[in-house]
């Protein structure tokens, strides 16, 4: 069985957003079929959308997995809904815990329930720069690097975790 390389964005604005950060990571660490976890630090950013919301509480998650991008997507929507996700159907609204799949191996999906690279990836710094960290060197199936993507992206809005 492959296994793929994947990264996955965590994001919290209502509660407590380091704990639902830290329970995603011990749920997909302690996943069966998900291995080799290394995380980024936590970042706090602007929201997008609304911005009569509170801050965000980012990070990214490199993993290795045999699932499935789907089967991938069900486990990070079932994490969410253990912490108290409510689905308003609001895009950007306020969340306690938001789980996106950022980047399955090399290759490209564009299904009824999932794209992958996430569609808005390369437009927010809340992700790429905790990305960077994990690494440094990513090309993104396009061809682009992270490099190119991240440099006319400014970091007004994003700060390490005070
Ligand atoms: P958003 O994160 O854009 O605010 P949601 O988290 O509510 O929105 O997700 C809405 C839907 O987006 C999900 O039900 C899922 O099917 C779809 N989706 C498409 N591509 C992805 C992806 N790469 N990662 C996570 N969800 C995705
Ligand atoms: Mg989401």
């Amino acid at each position: 069985m492959s296994v793929s390389i994947c990264y996955i964005g965590l994001g919290s604005n209502l509660g407590n957003p380091i704990t639902y950060l830290n329970n995603a990571v011990e749920a997909l660490q302690a996943h069966p079929q998900i291995s080799a976890l290394t995380v980024s630090r936590f970042y706090n950013s602007k929201p997008q959308g609304s911005q009569n919301q509170p801050d965000y509480l980012n990070a990214v998650v490199q993993c290795e997995t045999a699932l499935e991008a789907h089967d991938l997507l069900d486990v990070l929507q079932n994490i969410e809904n253990n912490n108290h996700r409510e689905r308003t159907g609001e895009h950007w609204g306020a969340r306690t815990l938001d789980l996106d799949l950022l980047l399955y191996g090399n290759i490209i999906i564009e299904s009824a329930t999932l794209s992958v690279p996430h569609p808005w990836m390369c437009k927010r710094s809340f992700v790429l720069y905790p990305l960077r960290e994990l690494s440094p060197h990513l090309v993104l199936p396009d061809g682009r690097t992270l490099e190119q993507c991240i440099a006319n992206l400014s970091t007004d809005d994003l700060e390490l975790m005070r």
